[in-house]
């Protein structure tokens, strides 16, 4: 018998309150740490969720706890019924939050407000338009910026992802950094993670330690003060002293964040997962479509969530690539 009010909490006590929901698999970036060079094959568009889908899953989630909701993908607005999508959900009262490459930001920016979207996590990994191009395989650097630009103007709160990969970008720490001097914004540096067919090996991450170190060699280790970890964090908060932004690390390599972990994801093929680096899905949808119900899926999905990064506890495990090649690529996963 499943306890209705506990089917989101695992077995090691750890309350899952923030549901991710990819809405495509689709993208109009060819990021190549996020997705294959070939490409990814396409589920077909029947077995993808329909908005009304979306929202009827999303509310059960809700209806045992979830209180949060991410919207990510692939790229979320590059989906035709995203207005739909995002006004159907802002009904849930949830906290509606949006991960984005920042591309349409500019067409969808008063389908954001009217549904209550504020805080928006935007992916741009270099400051230099050659690079942008290099590392996207698009020619988009302008665009995104001028995106990130109106959504500092119009108020938003604004997170700024740049995933790391050593040799190409670190060197740009400092200038990222340097953004948050007169922007209030938070620059979140992502360690380069391992997926089916990313081409990932230990030697590309740029670690915690690293980036701390060139931060405090660069402002001065008095000028570096560590802000206090949030409820179920994911990345370790930075400020310069008298910057009006944050800079973070996002460390799930060499300083993971598990025990405060309260994610779900939801493919947008309606799989449940109940950990980034676990190669295992349930089908939801399937199951929704026929009709009966979810919830003994979502509460056995949850039961069986092993208490760090998918049950790879030691560094050796974990730097095997093999050990992720058959989990898909984070393009299909949804970030
Ligand atoms: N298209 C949107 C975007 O780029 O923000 C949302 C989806 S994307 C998969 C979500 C986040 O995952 C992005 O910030 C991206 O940089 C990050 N990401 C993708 N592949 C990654 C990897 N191999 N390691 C670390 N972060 C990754
Ligand atoms: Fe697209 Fe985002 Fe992946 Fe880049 S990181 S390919 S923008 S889904």
């Amino acid at each position: 018998m499943i306890n209705q009010s506990s089917i989101l909490t695992d077995t090691f006590g750890r309350k899952h309150s923030y549901l991710r929901i990819s809405l495509t698999e689709k993208c109009n970036l060819r990021c190549t740490y996020c997705m294959p060079a070939d490409g990814v094959l396409l589920t077909p568009k029947n077995q993808l969720m329909t908005a009304d889908e979306i929202f009827s899953i999303a509310e059960i989630f809700v209806n045992q706890g979830v209180t949060k909701i991410r919207l990510t993908g692939g790229e979320p607005l590059v989906r035709k019924d995203f207005s739909e999508i995002s006004t159907q959900l802002a009904q849930l009262k949830v906290d509606l939050s949006l991960t984005t490459n920042g591309i349409l930001i500019d067409k969808y920016l008063p389908v954001l407000k009217q549904n209550g979207i504020k805080s928006i996590n935007l992916s741009l990994d270099t400051l230099q338009e050659e690079k942008f191009k290099t590392i996207t395989l698009r020619n988009q650097f302008q665009k995104v910026k001028e995106n990130l630009y109106l959504l500092i103007n119009e108020g938003f709160n604004i997170k700024v992802n740049v995933v790391l990969i050593k040799g190409f970008n670190d060197n740009e720490i400092i200038d990222f950094i340097k953004l948050t001097q007169d922007l209030p914004i938070t620059i979140r540096f992502i360690e380069f993670m391992p997926f089916s067919g990313n081409k990932w090996d230990t030697t590309k991450v740029v670690s915690y330690k690293e980036i701390v170190e060139q931060a405090e060699t660069h402002f001065g280790i008095n000028q570096i003060q560590k802000l206090p970890n949030e409820a179920n964090f994911t990345a370790r908060n930075f400020k310069v002293h008298h910057f009006k932004g944050n800079f973070g690390i996002i460390s799930s390599i060499t300083n993971p964040f598990c025990d405060s972990c309260n994610r779900i994801r939801l493919t947008a093929d309606g799989k449940i997962k109940n950990c980034l680096f676990s190669n295992k899905e349930n089908d939801l949808l399937t199951q929704f479509r026929e009709g009966k119900s979810i919830e003994p899926i979502i509460a056995k999905t949850m039961q069986s969530k092993l208490q760090k990064r998918a049950g790879m506890n030691t560094h050796e495990e974990m730097n095997n690539p093999q050990n992720h090649f058959d989990n898909r690529s984070m393009i299909a996963i949804g970030g």
